[in-house]
Order: structure tokens, then C-alpha cells, then sequence
């Protein structure tokens, strides 16, 4: 091997994430960072950050922001000493002209003028398809419009995969690949393998749509640095149909996920049991598990299905497992808006916290199930208020209902047993009676449990809002 890289850093393992800014950060894209960081956590290593952002047609600067602000999110930490980069691939561009000028030097590439009409045209008369290395022996120096071209040697190249085990591919299916355009920019896999190389990379583990590209990676890396990476291609994420998950068709965005309230503990969790399973029965489990049992040799083969309801019923037990203060905290960003300002209490919400942590999977489901406490006039819901005074009984067991709670203890079983005690008289079951009781107060049919609700409310409140309700119903 003549190719050494001389500056290895030996005994470091260093893993990277290389993605293209080029949209909302996939959650799919978001497993593989995830892999990447945990393995790195592991082993001491480290974990580089590497925009590949030399699609310029298709990159905006603000993606490149997004992807730190979502690795951050799942706590793959810029400031943290494993942490390394970000790096840009553009400004490695000087890197990959030089390493093609090399291989071009060492007779591993060469020019070729063949436009791909002629390329066409000479498939069709062999009836082989792709390129069929017409310029290989033809000695072509470097020229306008002309493409350097590898030179794949006959044979088969094997790839040892952590996750898939060994992939053969016959040579003879990979034809003498572009690595410079005819306007002499580089071609993705060059970059890629350059950057990998410059960067000391050691292993390599990415989503399974790249393992076509990886036999004629693995020549590359052999002919310039004499090595090769450790490989692990993961297998993508799919939806209830089965497909791949794809922008277009699915929620795929990470970023949609955090403004909907998934709390990022719940997300890195779940994420991980796509395709592994924490040993035992448990599937939730924390952070310092996975990275303690992680290993790439147990990911499953098969693409893993992406459970939207799964993630959520993880996120609700995540959700379940907060302090109320933590939980509180946890709303802040939801916590504007749906009332004025001045009359969110806190202490008030950390009062009913306990009672909506029990009956929210999102954190986005918060606000409504607080706004009654914070605003001025219960919300009041026509179809529901409709709904729940069309009976006969409605109003006259509210009228005996705020009879009795106008004086007495004002407590949460207090308001239940008065409430049981006009049930009783009326003949009317307790869920019945609580319908007009809660829309009257909150202004809802589905909320906290109603006798907390009130206790927090407060009495003058409550009895303010049956009066209007009455008033309401007529
Ligand atoms: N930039 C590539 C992508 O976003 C990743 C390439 C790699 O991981 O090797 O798909």
C-alpha cells in the first residue's frame, strides 16, 4: 500500500455525521447521528460534525443552523469534549482536486472525452449497459469538458459490515466511476472518502441507501490512504406501509416532533429501540444504558418501522415520569398565548400539574387543559356546552349543585361528595352530572379530573362561571 495517511491518530476511535443542509433534520438522519455519538461516548472516541454542503443548488445556510439546534436537541452537544466540528466539506474542496490529481499521477484514474450520448450510443451496440472503459488505455490528459475516471480493477470487492456482515460486490457491476466532472468539480464520493481520510475517520456508519456507493468507496480509501474504515450501514426507517420514510409522504421532520412537545429523552429513547432492543424486557430505559449495552453487531438487518402512537406512548410514560416542577419547566415554551400574560400563575399550574401530566402524550396538549384557570371567562366550547345542557336535569342539578358549594370546606372531595349528594337527590349518576358542572367551569367536555380543577379554580370563580353558564342556558 503506497498511499499511507501518515497523521492517523491511532487508538482514537473517530466517528462522524456527515450531513447535506438541504432541509428540515429526518428523524431517520437523527437515529444515525445518535449511533454515531453513542458509539464515540463509548469508546472515548470522538464524534465529528461534517456538513457535506457541496450541493450548492441545494443547501441554505439556515439548514446548517437547524442541524446543530436538532443535535442539540437530542443532546449530541457542540460543546461537549467528544464533540468535534463542524467541519464543511466546501472548504475541503482544494483536498479533493489534489487527491484525483493523484490518482490520475498513480495511473489509478484517467481522462475521458466521451460524452454520455456516445456512452449511450456504445451501450446499446454491446448491449451492456454503463460505461465500458472505452478511454482506459487512451491516455488522455486532463482537458476542458473531459472526466477523470477511476480505474476498478477486475475482481470483487468485500465490504465487512458491522450490521450486515460481509458484502461481496463483483467489480464488474461498478464501472470505471466519475471522480471529477468534465468542469473538474468533484463527484460525491470522492469528497466523502478525502474528507473521511483528512479527518482521521475510523468508522463509518450511515444509513443503508449508501451501501451502493460503499465498494467504490473502499477503493478509493485503499488507494489513498491504505486502509479502510470499520463500515455500518443502518437499515432505514419505514412507515405502516412498509415504505421508506419519505418527506413528502411522512412526518419525517425532527424539528415537528419538538414543537409538538416530544420531550427529547423520549425521542432519543425511542429512536434507539428502532432496530435494537436494550437487553431484558424494558424498552424505556436511560441514556446511560444504551450507551453502556449499545452495540452494532445486535441492530437488526430489516428496516424498522417508525411508530408515530409508539414514540407518543413513550413521550406520555416520559411525560408521567417528570417531577411537577420538571414538568412545569418542561411546558415553558407552550406556556404563551392562549391566555394574557398577566394572569399566568406559575404556582397555580404546578398546583393542577400532577392531575394533566397523568393525561397528555405531547406537551403541545398542555395549553388547553390549563387555559380556564388562566383566563378571564371559561372557553366556553358551543357544540359542548349544547351537548351538555340539553338535558332537563342540567340546569336545576347545577342550580342545587352551586347551592351547596357556595359555603363549606372548599376542597376537591368536598366539591365531589356535594356533587354525589345532588346526584343522589336527582337520581342523576356522578359522570352524568359533572358534564354541565365542567363546561360551565372550564368551558370543555374533556379536561383534568373536574373536583381538582375546581379546587384550583377557586371558589369565587367557580360559582361566578355556574352563574353565567345559568344565565347562558336560560
Ligand atoms: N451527506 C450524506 C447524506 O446526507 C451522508 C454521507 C455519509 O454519511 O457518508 O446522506
Amino acid at each position: 500500500m503506497s498511499h499511507v495517511v501518515s497523521n492517523v491518530v491511532q487508538g482514537t476511535p473517530r466517528y462522524r455525521f456527515a450531513p447535506s443542509p438541504t432541509g428540515f433534520f429526518h428523524v431517520g438522519g437523527a437515529r444515525t447521528a445518535l449511533y454515531n455519538w453513542i458509539l464515540a461516548l463509548q469508546s472515548n472516541g470522538v464524534f465529528v460534525l461534517r456538513i457535506e454542503d457541496t450541493d450548492e443548488s441545494r443547501n441554505e445556510p439556515q439548514w446548517t443552523q437547524g442541524i446543530i439546534d436538532a443535535l442539540a436537541w437530542i443532546g449530541i452537544d457542540g460543546n461537549d469534549p467528544h464533540f468535534e466540528g463542524p467541519y464543511f466539506q466546501s472548504a475541503n474542496a482544494p483536498a479533493h482536486v489534489a487527491a484525483a490529481h493523484k490518482l490520475y499521477e498513480s495511473g489509478r484514474a484517467y481522462y475521458c472525452d466521451l460524452t454520455s450520448e456516445q456512452i449511450q450510443e456504445r451501450a446499446k451496440a454491446s448491449g451492456k449497459p454503463g460505461y465500458d472503459g472505452f478511454s482506459r488505455d487512451r491516455k488522455l490528459e486532463p482537458g476542458p469538458g473531459r472526466v477523470l475516471r477511476f480505474r476498478v480493477p477486475e475482481g470483487v470487492t468485500v465490504v465487512h459490515d458491522e450490521v450486515r456482515g460481509r458484502v461481496e460486490f463483483d467489480n464488474a457491476t461498478l464501472e470505471d466511476f466519475v471522480l471529477l466532472r468534465g468542469n473538474g468539480s468533484p463527484i460525491f464520493n470522492l469528497a466523502n472518502v478525502v474528507d473521511d481520510i483528512t479527518m482521521n475517520i475510523t468508522h463509518v456508519v450511515r444509513a443503508e441507501e449508501h451501501l451502493p456507493n460503499t465498494p467504490k468507496q473502499q477503493m478509493l480509501w485503499e488507494a489513498l490512504a491504505g486502509r479502510v474504515p470499520v463500515w455500518a450501514h443502518v437499515p432505514v426507517l419505514v412507515n405502516e406501509q412498509r415504505k421508506k420514510l419519505s418527506k413528502r409522504r411522512d412526518k419525517v421532520a425532527l424539528e415537528q416532533y419538538r414543537d409538538e412537545g416530544v420531550l427529547p429523552d423520549a425521542m432519543v429513547n425511542y429512536l434507539m429501540t428502532l432496530g435494537w432492543a436494550p437487553p431484558g424486557d424494558v424498552e424505556i430505559v436511560d441514556f446511560a444504558t444504551i450507551v453502556r449495552e449499545f452495540k452494532l453487531s445486535a441492530v437488526n438487518h430489516s428496516s424498522a418501522f417508525f411508530d408515530i402512537k409508539k414514540l407518543n406512548s413513550f413521550n406520555g410514560d416520559y411525560i408521567r415520569k417528570l417531577s411537577p416542577d420538571q414538568f412545569v419547566a418542561a411546558c415553558e415554551p407552550w406556556l404563551s398565548g392562549g391566555w394574557p400574560e398577566e394572569r399566568f400563575d406559575r404556582s397555580v399550574f404546578l398546583r393542577i400539574a400532577p392531575h394533566v401530566q397523568t393525561r397528555v402524550a405531547l406537551l403541545s396538549e398542555v395549553p388547553s387543559m390549563i387555559d380556564f384557570l388562566f383566563l378571564a371567562e371559561a372557553p366556553i366550547d358551543e357544540a359542548a356546552f349544547g351537548k351538555a345542557f340539553g338535558t332537563e336535569w342540567a340546569v336545576p342539578t347545577l342550580r342545587a349543585i352551586r347551592d351547596r358549594i357556595s359555603t363549606g370546606e372548599w376542597s376537591a372531595d368536598s366539591l365531589k361528595s356535594a356533587v354525589e349528594a345532588v346526584g343522589a337527590e336527582h337520581d342523576v349518576k356522578l359522570g352524568k352530572l359533572q358534564a354541565p358542572l365542567r363546561v360551565a367551569t372550564t368551558g370543555r367536555s374533556v379536561g383534568p379530573p373536574l373536583f381538582e380543577s375546581l379546587e384550583v379554580l377557586g371558589r369565587e370563580e367557580t360559582l361566578r362561571r355556574i352563574d353565567a353558564a345559568l344565565t347562558r342556558a336560560g
